[in-house]
Formats: C-alpha cells, sequence, structure tokens
C-alpha cells in the first residue's frame, strides 16, 4: 500500500459492478482528501481473514456490501446505535486505538434522500416497508424515528418480518402483514427493500394500495426502470425512483464516518443518473 493514501475498499460478492470506488474517488478529489478506494471480492469464507489482511497492511476503512454486513457486524469491536440495531454493518473505521468501529449507514443515507433529495416529508404518513432481509434492518429504525402515522412491513417468509417487529418495538409499532392481506389498505410511500428487482421480478403486490399522490421508491438501482419503479408508475406513483441516491447518501456519510468531512452529493448523483 502507499503510505502517502489512506487506504480504503468495499468488500463484497460478487463486486464487480460496483459504483462505490467511483463515488469515494468523486467525494476524495472535491474534498481535497488523499484517500485511495478499491473493489475487492471477498468470499464470505475468507471475510475474517480478509478484513485483519487489509488493516494490518495500512488500511484504514472499509464497507461491506453483500452478502457481508451480518458478518461485519460480529467482526468488529465497538458498535455505533443505528448498526447495533440493524444487526448488520456497511462501514468499518480503524480508530486510533486499534480497535475497529461498526456503523451502518444504509437508514440514514435513504432518509437523506428521500427527505433532501426528493423533499418528501415522512411525518404522519403510511410506509410500507417490503422485505425483511439486511437492507430493510438498516432502514426501519431510521423510518420509525421519522414519525409515520403507521409502518407495515410484508415479507414472503413471515416470521423473519415478525422477528424484526420485535427488535424494534423499542423505537416504534410495526404492524407486520403478509402480501395477500394488503388489500383494501392504502399507503403514501412503499418502500420496496426486497432483492426482487435484482432478477427483474415484482413481489406479488395488489393493484390500488397505493394512496393519491403516492410515492414508490426501489433500494434496488439499476440502468432501466425496476419492475416495481414501473407497477409504481402504473399504480399511480407521483414518484417512482431507484436506489441510486441512496446508495450515494450512504455513501457520503460512511465518508463522513472515515474523514469527518462531508462531501457534497449531487454533482455525483447527477454523473451517475447519466450513465
Ligand atoms: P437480503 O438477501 O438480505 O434480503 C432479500 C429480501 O428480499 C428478503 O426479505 C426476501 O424475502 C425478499 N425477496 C427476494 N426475492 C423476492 C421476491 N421475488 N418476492 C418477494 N420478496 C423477495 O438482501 P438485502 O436486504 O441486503 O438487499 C435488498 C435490496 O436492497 C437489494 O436489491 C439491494 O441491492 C438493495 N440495497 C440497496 C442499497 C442502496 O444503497 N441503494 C443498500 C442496501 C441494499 P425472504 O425473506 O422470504 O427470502
Amino acid at each position: 500500500m502507499n503510505n502517502n493514501i489512506d487506504e480504503y475498499a468495499v468488500f463484497g460478492y460478487p463486486i464487480n459492478h460496483s459504483l462505490s470506488p467511483y463515488i469515494h474517488a468523486a467525494f476524495a478529489k472535491q474534498t481535497g482528501q488523499s484517500i485511495n478506494y478499491q473493489a475487492i471480492e471477498v468470499k464470505p469464507e475468507n471475510f475474517t481473514q480478509a478484513v485483519k489482511d487489509f488493516f494490518n497492511s495500512g488500511g484504514k476503512g472499509i464497507n461491506c456490501t453483500v452478502p457481508l454486513k451480518e458478518m461485519a457486524f460480529d467482526e468488529v469491536d465497538v458498535l455505533s446505535e443505528r448498526a447495533k440495531f440493524s444487526g448488520a454493518v456497511n462501514t468499518i473505521k480503524l480508530m486510533e486505538n486499534g480497535d475497529l468501529f461498526g456503523d451502518n449507514t444504509d437508514g440514514v443515507g435513504l432518509l437523506k434522500d428521500l427527505m433532501d433529495n426528493l423533499e418528501l416529508s415522512l411525518a404522519g404518513k403510511r410506509i410500507l416497508v417490503l422485505g425483511a432481509g439486511g437492507a430493510a434492518r438498516g432502514i426501519l429504525g431510521p423510518l420509525l424515528n421519522s414519525a409515520p402515522s403507521s409502518l407495515c412491513l410484508v415479507n414472503r417468509t413471515e416470521s423473519k418480518a415478525q422477528a424484526l417487529k420485535s427488535i424494534f418495538e423499542p423505537i416504534g409499532e410495526i404492524n407486520v402483514s403478509t402480501f395477500n392481506n394488503l388489500t383494501g389498505s392504502t399507503f403514501d410511500l412503499i418502500i420496496n427493500a426486497t432483492s426482487a428487482s435484482l432478477s427483474a421480478n415484482l413481489p406479488p403486490l395488489p393493484s390500488q394500495i397505493l394512496a393519491e399522490g403516492g410515492v414508490c421508491y426501489d433500494l434496488a438501482y439499476s440502468k432501466h426502470a425496476t419492475a416495481f419503479m414501473t407497477w409504481g408508475l402504473k399504480e399511480g406513483a407521483v414518484t417512482s425512483v431507484d436506489g441510486l441516491g441512496m446508495l450515494v447518501e450512504q455513501a457520503a456519510q460512511a465518508f463522513y464516518v472515515w474523514r469527518n468531512v462531508m462531501p457534497d452529493t449531487i454533482n455525483v448523483r447527477r454523473e451517475l443518473a447519466k450513465n
């Protein structure tokens, strides 16, 4: 490693299509920070050793993505409050005393995109979250803290949604439902935190559950509209977007954890949206 430049990386499997190196290089240039950030393919079975090797050779911080976030949670010495609740870590920082600090910036990244970039107010809104995997765990706390009038959680495997309801009880109430039982309810904001879009699938959503003026947000991002974004537009959503904004915002929060400097995200989002 280069001794003058601080080394960072994103670990994941697969990792070849990660946009994180581009995003962090743009942040570093904009803020004048001297960092190098690379994407490293790490299989789950090699994760613990890869973390050790990276920090032993002078690395300063790691982002973890699918499927390593839960493993990263167990790997660190100290956890932020939001990481504790989410049970997943997407940002690891080497602290001065040599301990590893674990944080989860996914939830705050989503809220930044919803509230600052899309200018949505979540207070008093009826929110529906689809999915109960790692991403859902990261966003439920911040969503409950934004004072919605209700938060409903639906997952294909209902027991996982019930487990999240119990975990997040201290923060706020979650109503667990099934896809079938959604008929007749309406929501102002529907967030797709399933991975269905990654295989061009749509969760089994009934029609007419989006309120007038409602918004659809898919955590997945892709060059083309996802199946869920298309469903949202068909159901009359005023806004139906993917998770590119969240990706950039969670990266900005991770950059802040590491460098104590908050980058501006707007130009990076614009550049990525063009490609
Ligand atoms: P996980 O593998 O942890 O969870 C996947 C979830 O999707 C489970 O709840 C699973 O249900 C559900 N699911 C999968 N396929 C279907 C389907 N066909 N119909 C209904 N439900 C389905 O993944 P993550 O939580 O880590 O990621 C979820 C999504 O969020 C991904 O698309 C990922 O790219 C995106 N993401 C985006 C981020 C961003 O910055 N924009 C950050 C983090 C994630 P079950 O439990 O029944 O299997």
